[in-house]
């Protein structure tokens, strides 16, 4: 028997960018049915279990994409109520004003935004105030203007980073303070523990888009949340209306049919760009929205490579380590154009570089892991309509993806590099990102001011099919160098409290 169901908005996806949309429209009295393919992520001892989360890849769907010439690969998607935001490292900083205008870089330009960062900054505010981020003004040379400080101070730096942080403005940077968000404030869940970045919160304090968002949204009474649902096509209207009539999915293989007024897609950049692919007929033969040929394009992960650096002299026996980030080569790498980000991350532990350093002996990894320290060098990768999400006939995503601007990454990581042997660390290792470690993917469906360069208007509503958005991380036009979950939350914000349409239809 079909399942059916029906909403004024129907929303597919409880990641950042459904979760926070969903947030947003009850605010305005409006019904929503949240449709989700996972089910809740169980708070479980394997949480905080590097084995489980990093080894056996507890929380990771099964799951298969292409390369471009048909090699598999296992994405970095999480397939849970809140998405990747289950196990993502909560680091929320903002994009900065540049970010948001065309930038030149000497292989490309990166366009500008359809809305400046003033458009979005009361946004901002209300995203961090929503995800609770702890941080400070008036350390980063790059930091943006903002009209409200933060919700909360930043986190301490434990005795080890400070120690760090004194070498690097020994050499006259800025290392600023990370903005995070955890529920660390007095009374606050959280117990500041060494298994955060990457794993899910056992004690439910880490600032998800599940327990900030979706949970709140839930108690207000006009959200409703179908879990273990999967979309697996859009259906349309006839010639004459270019309008979403339905969604089509399956639940514990049952069919199910579901109706509304409105219909938002939040299912992360490549899977909303393959279920409006995968939803072809008569009148969109190239896929819902798609006469021009865009949806799938313009896909970016940024240019990323992890760094471990060890200082033999020196125990590294930090709990929280990701509290300090460098942002001196952000705006201007020295040359005239933007650098981007070194950033502290979650301290890793031997079991985790084994996954990567496969042949490597876990002690001797061990013995690694107890004098290093770990970070993330991040600049920005540039669209191309070349980089692009497809569907093979069977419906399995092809990702189409070379490296874009990646001269600049080399010169960021040959600074990190020197900066970081200047504060004593003399051994450095280092995994730069490939194709599977897309946990930052963004672009496919990108929002604009005309139909013949973006998919979605300034709002994420799509210029063709006037009842259909598109509210995750697909929207983005370019993809700056910052953590990009803090940006997908303001805008799901700002097109729930200013986009027009959500009340009709
Ligand atoms: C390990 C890790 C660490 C990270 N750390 C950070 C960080 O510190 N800071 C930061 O800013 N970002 C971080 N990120 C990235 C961040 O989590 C993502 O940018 C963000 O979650 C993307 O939001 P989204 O709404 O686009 O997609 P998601 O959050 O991935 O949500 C998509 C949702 O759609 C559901 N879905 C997909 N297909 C269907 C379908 N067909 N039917 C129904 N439901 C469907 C999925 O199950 C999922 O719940 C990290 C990610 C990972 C994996
Ligand atoms: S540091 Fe805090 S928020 Fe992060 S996993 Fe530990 S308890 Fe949860």
């Amino acid at each position: 028997m079909t399942l059916e169901d029906t909403a004024q908005v129907v929303i597919v996806g409880s990641g950042m960018g459904g979760s926070t949309l969903a947030w947003g429209l009850a605010h305005r009295g409006i019904d929503v049915l949240v449709v989700e393919r996972g089910d809740y992520l169980p708070a479980e001892a394997q949480n905080w279990s590097p084995e489980a989360v990093f080894a056996d890849r507890r929380y990771r769907p099964d799951e298969w994409w292409l390369d471009p010439v048909g090699r598999r690969f296992r994405p970095g998607v999480h397939y849970l109520v809140g998405g990747n935001t289950k196990v993502y490292g909560s680091s929320l900083p903002r994009l900065r004003e540049q970010d948001f205008g065309r930038t030149v870089y000497p292989a490309g330009v990166s366009p500008p935004w359809p809305f400046t960062y003033a458009d979005l900054e009361p946004y901002y505010c209300q995203a961090e105030s929503l995800y609770r981020v702890h941080g400070t003004t008036g350390e980063d040379p790059s930091e943006p203007w903002r009209s409200q400080p933060y919700p909360y101070p930043a986190m301490s730096h434990e005795p080890y980073v400070q120690t760090t942080i004194e070498r690097l403005r020994a050499q006259g940077l800025h290392p600023s303070s990370t903005a995070m968000g955890i529920d660390l404030q007095p009374g606050g869940a959280c117990i500041r523990c060494r298994t955060c970045d990457g794993f899910p919160c056992r004690l439910g304090a880490k600032s998800d888009a599940q327990t900030c968002a979706l949970g709140p949204a839930l108690m207000t009474g006009l959200v409703r949340l179908l879990t273990n649902t999967r979309i697996t096509r859009i259906e349309t209207a006839g010639n004459a209306d270019d309008r979403v009539t339905a969604l089509i999915g399956e639940r514990d293989g049952e069919p199910v049919r579901i109706t509304g007024g409105n219909f938002v897609i939040s299912a992360g950049a490549a899977n909303s760009a393959a279920l409006l692919l995968r939803s072809t007929s008569d009148r969109w033969p190239q896929g819902v929205g798609n006469d021009t040929r865009l949806v799938g394009t313009n896909y970016m992960v940024h240019n990323n490579t992890h760094i471990a650096a060890v200082d033999p002299r020196r125990r590294n026996d930090v709990t929280f380590a990701k509290t300090v980030a460098v942002n001196d080569r952000y705006l201007d790498f020295g040359d005239g154009y933007p650098g981007g980000t070194l950033q502290a991350i979650g301290k890793v532990q031997g079991v985790m570089m084994k996954t990567h350093a496969t042949k490597v002996p876990l002690s001797l990894l061990n013995r690694i892991a107890d004098r290093s320290s770990e970070w993330l060098v991040m600049s920005e990768d540039i669209p191309s309509r070349a980089n692009r999400v497809t569907v093979d006939a069977d419906g399995t995503i092809r990702v189409h993806w070379q490296r874009t601007n990646y001269d600049r990454h080399e010169l960021l990581l040959a600074w990190a590099k020197s900066v970081l042997r200047k504060a004593g660390y003399t051994g450095i290792f280092e995994q730069r990102f490939d194709i599977g470690l897309n946990s930052h993917m963004c672009g496919t469906v990108v929002a604009g001011l005309s139909s013949d360069e973006s998919v979605l208007d300034p709002w994420c509503r799509m210029h063709s099919v006037r009842n259909c958005w598109v509210v995750d991380s697909a929207f983005f036009p370019s993809s700056g160098a910052q953590n990009p979950a803090l940006t997908i939350a303001a805008q799901a914000l700002r097109v729930a409290a200013e986009g027009q349409g959500f009340d009709s239809g």
